[in-house]
């Protein structure tokens, strides 16, 4: 059996150059980079029109529909770099009790390492592997490193993870057992990004910090791909994104501006809603604000951990996608997330990670204030198993050998 039968059919890709996200200025593909001359992220462009001549979109639609369907309009060059673990379509759940009748949830869990971040690190990793990188650093609060280290392990490149010492501990664990050599620090997500920058000065290894380098957001930009397709390439209303670096907001909004170049969408385009946590919510200020960059956020807390990030290089891209797309960045308190992690377990048998369960919160508020409405067709990314975080006790416990009160079960 072939774990990705697409990469046995799909062509060449179809990348031109990469670009600078906030001057435009031209870099080369097929190197080595990281940040932009002026420190933001690059984007990776392709020959759209070469893509629309040699891969109609009846093609696509006829493909196994895991993540290699969309080989074209993806950046690595060749097949044998391509480091996969099984990266599937995801679905999207209806979770008619908690959302409603046009609410579904794309559940991300039952991806490899069981979050979203394998999108962005098969990508990112296997460009790696690609351009001779031997050696990678990362910061992470814990999803990221996971990934990182299951496909860099998988290709003998040697990873140096650093995470929040209050990470999630089955996150660390995972990382290290996944081969990685993991580092709890007494900081945040971005303390831990400049103890890695430091070190790629260096010359020790390459920084695999979000967005600093081009090449996760094409792995993320795979869920903007795919909710075209599974929306029969009509995109739906609006789109509730957990934003922390925000690689995957941007991302979508990178895919649906191709797709529609390509002539498989239009131009309608989902309310881009990001959200976050009251605790660290630098974008929500800086929307609230109408600044185009958004300041650290100090005192971070939050127990969606996903998304505790005080500081995004792409904060302006994220700002743009939310502002264009006439969406919002609003933030949820942390007793809104638990009761809404708690309710669609309970009511729909879905479980959302803490990040999920935050759209979910920001959902509904959202349609007590009018900003969407219930006929809208909505969707919440769950962005990880809810099995890796801390749930509530549940400590009832019955003694075998006593007398069992069977109406009180
Ligand atoms: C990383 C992560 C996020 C945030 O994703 P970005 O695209 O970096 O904003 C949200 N939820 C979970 C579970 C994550 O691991």
């Amino acid at each position: 059996m072939l774990i990705n039968p697409n990469l046995t059919t799909a062509r060449p890709t179809f990348v031109t150059h990469l670009e600078c996200s906030m001057t435009g200025e031209r870099y080369e593909a097929d190197m080595l980079h990281g940040l932009s001359r002026v420190g933001r992220p690059l984007l990776v462009r392709y020959d759209l029109d070469a893509i629309k001549a040699a891969v109609p979109r009846a093609l696509i639609d006829a493909r196994p529909t895991d993540m290699w369907r969309w080989r074209e309009l993806l950046p690595v060059r060749h097949t044998d770099n391509v480091v996969s673990l099984g990266e599937i379509e995801t679905p999207l759940v209806p979770v008619p009790a908690s959302g409603g009748l046009n609410t579904w949830v794309k559940d991300e869990g039952r991806l490899p390492t069981g979050s979203f971040k394998a999108r962005g690190l098969v990508m990112a990793v296997s460009m790696a592997k690609e351009l001779g990188v031997k050696r990678i650093a990362m910061p992470t609060n814990g999803n990221a490193g996971a990934a990182l280290a299951a496909y860099a392990s998988r290709c003998g490149i040697e990873t140096i993870v650093f995470c929040p010492d209050d990470t999630p501990e089955i996150n660390v664990r995972e990382i290290a057992l996944h081969g990685a050599r993991v580092y709890r620090v007494n900081g945040l997500i971005d303390d831990c990004g400049a103890i890695v920058g430091k070190g790629a000065a260096e010359g020790r290894w390459f920084d695999f910090s979000t967005l600093k380098e081009p090449y996760r957001i094409e792995g993320k930009k795979t869920m903007g791909l795919e909710l075209a397709a599974q929306f029969g390439w009509k995109l739906p209303d609006a789109i509730f994104y957990p934003t922390g670096g925000g690689t995957g907001l941007i991302g979508m909004w990178k895919a649906f501006d191709e797709l529609e170049k390509l002539g498989w969408i239009g131009a309608k385009r989902p309310k881009m809603v990001a959200v976050q946590a009251s605790g660290c919510a630098p974008i929500v200020k800086a929307f609230q604000e109408g600044v185009e960059h958004a300041d650290r956020w100090e005192g971070a807390h939050t127990i969606a951990s996903g998304i505790r990030v005080p500081r995004a290089v792409g904060d302006f891209l994220i700002l743009r996608a939310v502002r264009e797309s006439g969406g919002v960045a609003m933030a949820v308190d942390d007793d809104l997330i638990e009761e809404a992690v708690a309710f669609c377990a309970r009511e729909d048998g879905l479980l959302l990670c803490p990040e999920g369960g935050a759209t979910l919160a920001a959902y509904r508020l959202a349609l007590k204030n009018g900003l969407v409405s219930a006929d809208d067709k909505v969707v919440l990314f769950n962005c990880a198993t809810g099995l890796k975080y801390p749930m509530p006790a549940a400590n009832d416990a019955i003694d075998k050998d006593g007398v069992i009160d069977f109406d009180a079960l």
